[in-house]
Parts: C-alpha cells; sequence; structure tokens
C-alpha cells in the first residue's frame, strides 16, 4: 500500500491569508476593486477572487508606477488594491495623487524589508538586495531604496557565487560604495542568503566597505522549506503544489531535490505524470504559500486515483 505523506508546514501563509481575506471582505461583483497585479501566484485562487469583483491590473507598468497608463480602466471611486508583495514609493504617491482609495495588504514582512531598504538609503548606505530582479516583491523593494532626489540607491542580485559578486563590486558603476546595506528576497532560500553574505564578508578582505546585514527572511518560508526537506528525506517522491509564477514554490521544489528526492512542481492535477510513481511506495506532498488548501486536495485526490487506475 504507497504511503501518501503531507509537509507538516506548507500551504498558504499569514501574508497571503490576509491579503486574500482583505480583498473578499472589501470587493463585491457589483462593487469591484482592481489590484494592481494579481493577489497571489496562483491561478486558482486568482479564479476564486474575480468571481467575488476582485479585478487584476496587468503588466508591468502598474508596479513601477504608471498606474496612469491603466487608470481609465479603474471607474472614479473604486479602490485600488495593493497586493501581499508590495509596491514602490513612487506607485503608492501616484495613487494617493489620483485620490484613488487605497486597499493595502503588503504582507507585514515585506512591509519591513521596505522600510529597511528606505532606512538605509536615509543613512546613506547602498542597498544590495540578493533577489531576483523581475520578481514584484523585490521590485517594490527597490522602490523604497531611492534618494530625496528620486535616484535609485539599490542594487539586485542574483546570484550568491564568490566569483559573481568580485565581479559586481569590481565592475560597479561609479565604483562600489563605502557603505552597503544587504538584504533578500523574503521567500529566498535561508542557506543561500548566508553564503551571499558570507562571499560579501570574505570580499571586504579585498576592498575596504561596511556591510550591514538585516534579515529579511520570511519566517513562514524557511518553515515551509524545513519541513519540505524533512519529508523529502522520508519518500521516494515529492510533489510540490503552487503556482508556476511562485518563487517560493519553486524553492520548495528545489529544496527537496537537494535531499536527493525526485521533485516535481505541478500547479494542478492535471500536470501528474502516472510515470512519477511506479515503483514508489512513499509519496510526498508540499505547497507553496500561496497555494490554498483545495488545490492540495485535488492534488492529493488524482494522485490516488492514478495508483489505483
Ligand atoms: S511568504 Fe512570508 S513574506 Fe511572503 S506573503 Fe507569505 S508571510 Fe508574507
Amino acid at each position: 500500500m504507497v504511503q501518501i505523506l503531507r509537509a507538516t508546514d506548507m500551504g498558504f501563509c499569514m501574508g497571503v491569508r490576509r491579503a486574500v481575506e482583505i480583498m473578499q471582505q472589501t470587493a463585491r461583483p457589483d462593487a469591484p476593486v482592481y489590484s494592481l497585479g494579481e493577489v497571489v501566484h496562483n491561478p486558482h485562487v486568482v479564479r476564486r477572487l474575480e468571481e467575488g469583483g476582485v479585478r487584476p491590473l496587468p503588466g508591468p507598468d502598474v508596479l513601477d508606477g504608471n498606474v496612469g497608463s491603466e487608470a481609465s480602466r479603474i471607474a472614479a471611486g473604486h479602490p485600488v488594491a495593493i497586493t501581499a508583495h508590495g509596491v514602490g514609493l513612487r506607485v503608492l504617491e501616484d495613487l494617493r495623487a489620483r485620490g484613488l482609495p487605497i486597499v493595502d495588504t503588503t504582507c507585514p514582512i515585506v512591509t519591513r524589508a521596505q522600510r529597511y531598504a528606505q532606512k538605509f538609503v536615509r543613512e546613506g548606505y547602498h542597498v544590495l538586495i540578493f533577489g531576483d530582479p523581475g520578481h514584484k516583491e523585490v521590485r517594490g523593494i527597490v522602490g523604497w531604496a531611492v534618494d530625496a532626489a528620486g535616484v535609485s540607491r539599490a542594487t539586485v542580485v542574483e546570484s550568491p557565487a564568490l566569483d559573481r559578486l568580485r565581479t559586481l563590486i569590481a565592475e560597479f558603476p561609479g565604483g562600489f560604495p563605502s557603505k552597503v546595506g544587504v538584504m533578500a528576497q523574503t521567500t529566498h532560500k535561508m542557506e543561500d542568503f548566508a553564503r551571499f553574505v558570507a562571499n560579501l564578508m570574505l570580499l571586504q578582505r579585498e576592498r575596504n566597505f561596511e556591510l550591514h546585514v538585516v534579515n529579511t527572511l520570511c519566517h513562514a518560508t524557511t518553515g515551509q522549506q524545513e519541513a519540505a526537506a524533512r519529508l523529502a528525506r522520508q519518500v521516494d517522491v515529492m510533489i510540490v503544489v503552487g503556482g508556476r509564477k511562485s518563487a517560493n514554490t519553486r524553492h520548495l521544489r528545489e529544496v527537496c531535490e537537494e535531499q536527493g528526492t525526485p521533485a516535481y512542481h505541478v500547479e494542478g492535477p492535471d500536470d501528474l505524470q502516472p510515470s512519477w510513481f511506479e515503483h514508489v511506495e512513499r509519496i510526498g506532498i508540499t505547497a507553496g504559500a500561496s497555494t490554498p488548501d483545495e488545490s492540495v486536495d485535488a492534488v492529493e485526490a488524482r494522485i490516488r486515483e492514478l495508483l489505483h487506475a
């Protein structure tokens, strides 16, 4: 009999649950709320919210402060919702200037990272963010690291590798800053951020700069990653449920694979392949922070069907 086990910590995190609840309480089908991008990286949740009146405004423009390009779609008086990933200061100011009612569902952990970015810049630091430059949360944090003249004082760095950081420092436009404030995208892996910081410290021996590190990682994410790793070590295959665009779901799959266990990222039951479950005795399931319980239930039900086919 094949066993199916779920990770002890998985699925909707505090920030996403909170954002979804606020949106549901605010929007109605006949009184829509316009969200700046998708509320979460999960198509099932987005669809359900749309039915309740939450209408996502598409495109990167709105996240970079060009709400004007989308403003015509926002009927006068309808609220605009900031998602859990947050937005930059310019976007917030643009919304305020337009007099649009704002529903801010930015996760408090993301807000904390934004405030640190702002504080670093005010204290004369250049901000190094270990993260994905295209990620919505990271773009929002970058949007808070601006000086009084509105000039960005942040650099997003994707790789923690020593040689990449050495090149970054050597080729930094205008010379590497003397004071550097370091933080990470909240959903990044702890081991990777630790390596990023350790390598920067090694490079301090080659070039003198002040380093101030703040740990902006989210405990919800690291807890889920640890639970996923524990489970992966006990099973023959891991199924990781979550939206394809979800960074933390992708990281969960990586964490599982690092334990030497095959791991597959699925968005829903239709993505499951029968061949993954041949000759296995134990199957593990985990889910990203933007994955609702219904998606996990549907995936588990489909695995059971495939096992009995
Ligand atoms: S993963 Fe963490 S930081 Fe991101 S929304 Fe959830 S609780 Fe907030």
